[in-house]
């Protein structure tokens, strides 16, 4: 024999179910990429402006949210970590490719 679900029940069903939902409201400050987001950029190679070495893209650069989008970062890794974050003007998009 089955046991039918009085309305009450499910409704305590439901509550009980959104507690253990995560609260969208909690805004994830500095998001990393997901896997889609990843497959997008594998394999891809750009050059650094910088010290002009060419990398792969996830393994030598990095990605960035910037205004809603994916972009990879545009010094390499090694550039990023031998500057301090404020002596370097932002990148300009002059011809970017
Ligand atoms: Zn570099």
């Amino acid at each position: 024999m089955t046991k039918k679900m009085t309305l009450e029940e499910m409704q305590a069903e439901l509550a009980r179910l959104k507690r253990l939902v995560p609260d969208p409201k909690r805004q994830i400050r500095h998001p990393k990429p997901d896997r889609v987001v990843e497959e997008e950029f594998r394999g891809k190679k750009k050059s650094c402006p910088r010290c002009g070495k060419e990398g792969d893209i996830l393994d030598e650069f990095g990605l960035r949210m910037y205004r809603g989008k994916w972009r990879p970062q545009s010094y390499c890794r090694a550039c990023r970590s031998s500057t301090t974050p404020h002596a370097a003007p932002p990148e300009s998009e002059k011809d970017g490719r």
